[in-house]
């Protein structure tokens, strides 16, 4: 949003306009939260301890790409060998490259897109989002918390996600939600 300055008779009416685009905000990212919540058979995320949902806004409000972690598309998401200790994190994508191959799917272009995500992105999809010139990323407050079975690798990739999005510009956002993912 562009940081004009609002002439004296508006200034009155920032806060409420402040909590509007909260509140707009707050609204996307209960949409992620809502795509990874879906059935998996349309989409919501398969992960047994840690769904995640992305959703891609381009600049005029209007939805671009969502999707969950979950298994690429013609990938077998039934082989319950899938789903053991550090096979998991191997078979299912994170959210975010899903929502990016779904943009990628539709020809809608991600210049100006705005990312909203219910955990803040890991090292590899922190990298792609500063490659494809994402410029804002909004996620829930206190995210890695809520994720309470979150393992220490991802904590450490976060962590590492987080570094490479700041030198690289890319803004992120913590917006105070009141529900959980
Ligand atoms: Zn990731």
């Amino acid at each position: 949003m562009p940081k004009t300055a609002s002439p004296p008779h508006k200034a009155r009416t920032a806060p409420s306009r402040q909590s509007d685009v909260l509140a707009l905000h707050g609204a996307w990212l209960a949409r992620a939260a809502a795509v990874a919540g879906q059935p998996v058979s349309r989409g919501g995320s398969p992960h047994p301890t840690v769904q995640v949902g992305a959703v891609l806004v381009d600049r005029h409000g209007h939805e671009l790409a969502a999707a969950s972690n979950r298994f690429a598309s013609g990938v077998d998401r039934r082989r319950p060998e899938r789903y053991a200790k550090g096979a998991k994190s191997l078979w299912i994508n994170c959210a975010e490259q899903m929502a990016v191959a779904e943009a990628e799917r539709r020809g809608v272009s991600l210049k100006g897109a705005r990312l909203y995500v219910t955990l803040e992105p890991c090292a590899v999809c922190a990298g792609i989002i500063a490659e494809l010139g994402l410029r804002d990323v909004f996620v829930p407050v206190n995210a890695m918390r809520r994720y309470a079975r979150l393992k220490t690798k991802w904590k450490h990739s976060i962590e590492i996600g987080l570094t490479k999005l700041a030198e690289a510009g890319v803004k992120v956002t913590a917006i105070d939600t009141k529900e959980g993912p």
